[in-house]
């Protein structure tokens, strides 16, 4: 008999971690979780624990849908005023490759957007340095005019306190961003996107994006936004300078903003705050007495708030952070899954598939996410894959995907109400 050479040891999978027992017991029970439970769920090897209770919670919000939507990304200018270091969008006016698209060129991108049955328009650019105020309001009209239905999304927080200052509203502050959020949403302005968050820290906002706002600003915008009933949603770029502790501290200044917006109205509906003001809304279900989180206008709610956190991996490639790594496709999976922990008063986690790729994606709604956005067809930001900004993709090839993961796709609006469609003809259900 031949003999056989020692077995190569195979290495165990990663061991019981007791951290996580007491954390699991918090999730299970519908209690928040500190920052130090949101670095242990980073430090620890037992990844797939991590991303199993984040399943639980998205299982508990939605079952087994995952939503996704019709819509098109308009990107209206690249020509910005700031250089952030981690921007490969941006141009000077006369730098190769810059654009601006006029008004009449938007409304013809929303109406053939909205022959394709786009339910949303997506819109956002640079900080351009010699458009007027009242184009923005004059665009945003046009669109509106031209597709009454079509719900528009647009402009980053630093983009609106931009336009604050160019509509010289720069001095009023706080007041002068709601008169401005006003007149947008008067023109058509619908809901904010939620980039340009980056990481809330005033070191990685000096050594990444300096000029550019900081946390505590991005946070009043969004504010202001849901005081005048406007829903908007909260990105997190990760994966550059910034530490896994910074992270951290920034999903939980995302959760106390919106225990502050919503803390009224959960009282009047008998849901508890926690002893420190918390109000988780990702708990079993026995805990709510009535509706978790309604529509902005509905039982009692006169506020909006954040919808979805969505984070978004830094890719270095053509920025001047060139020289460091993107991050990994666990990374990737583990900061979306503490994410719908930590975020435990944010409705819904959404996995960009531009940004994450799409078989990426499929992964993700198994570690917290239960959106995957939408058809989109021009991006000109970031992308994971291929040349240039056609980076569409066709409502069957995501249901497919949702399907493949093992969920079942609901098409949803921006205010993810579910849509009823036929054709390119949409409503929202009843
Ligand atoms: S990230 Fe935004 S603000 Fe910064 S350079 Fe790019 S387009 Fe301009």
């Amino acid at each position: 008999m031949p003999v056989l050479a020692e077995e190569p040891t195979v290495s165990l999978p990663p061991g019981h971690d007791p951290r996580l027992d007491a954390i699991e017991r918090k999730v299970r029970d519908g209690v928040r979780l500190t920052e130090e439970d949101g670095l242990a769920l980073y430090e620890t090897r037992d990844v797939h624990r991590v991303l199993a209770m984040a399943d639980l919670v998205r299982r508990r919000l939605h079952g087994d849908v995952a939503f996704y939507n019709v819509n098109r990304h308009i990107n209206y200018t690249n020509i910005c005023a700031l250089s952030c270091k981690f921007c490969a969008f941006h141009r000077k006016k006369d730098q190769d490759g810059a654009y601006e698209k006029s008004t009449e060129e938007i409304v013809r991108d929303v109406q053939g957007a909205a022959a394709a049955g786009a339910t949303e328009i997506h819109m956002v650019g640079g900080l351009h340095p010699w458009l007027p105020f009242q184009w923005y309001l004059d665009t945003l009209r046009a669109m509106k005019a031209a597709v009454p239905q079509i719900h528009i999304k647009a402009f980053t927080a630093v983009e609106l306190v931009h336009l604050q200052r160019i509509s010289k509203r720069g001095s009023e502050g706080y007041e002068g961003m709601k008169a401005v959020l006003r007149d947008l949403r008067d023109a058509g302005l619908g809901s904010l996107p939620g980039g340009g968050a980056e990481v809330f820290d005033d070191r990685v906002h000096d050594e990444a994006f300096k000029g550019k706002i900081r946390g505590d600003h991005w946070l009043d915008v969004h504010r202001a936004a849901h005081e005048l009933g406007l829903n908007s949603n909260a990105t997190m770029l990760y994966g550059h300078v910034e530490r896994r502790p910074e992270r951290v501290r920034h999903m939980r200044l995302l959760r106390e903003q919106q225990d502050h917006t919503l803390r009224g109205w959960a009282a009047a509906q008998g849901i508890r705050a926690d002893a420190d003001g918390g109000l988780v809304l990702t708990g079993p279900a026995s805990a709510y007495p009535r509706n978790r989180l309604p529509m902005p206008g509905q039982d009692g709610l006169t506020t909006g708030y954040f919808q979805t956190i969505i984070p978004l991996p830094f890719y270095p490639n053509e920025s001047e952070l060139e020289r460091l790594p993107a991050p990994t496709g666990l990374e990737n999976l583990r900061t979306l899954a503490i994410a719908r922990l930590m975020l435990d008063n944010f409705p819904h986690t959404k996995a960009f598939w531009i940004m994450q790729t799409l078989p990426m994606t499929e992964l993700m709604l198994g570690a917290g996410a239960d959106d995957v956005d939408g058809t989109v067809v021009w991006y000109d930001i970031t992308k994971a894959v291929g040349e240039g900004n056609h980076q569409e993709t066709s409502v069957r090839d995501l249901t497919k995907a949702i399907r493949d993961a093992g969920f079942t796709p609901v098409e949803r609006d921006t205010l993810y109400r579910r849509v009823q469609r036929d054709g390119a003809t949409w409503r929202v259900a009843n």
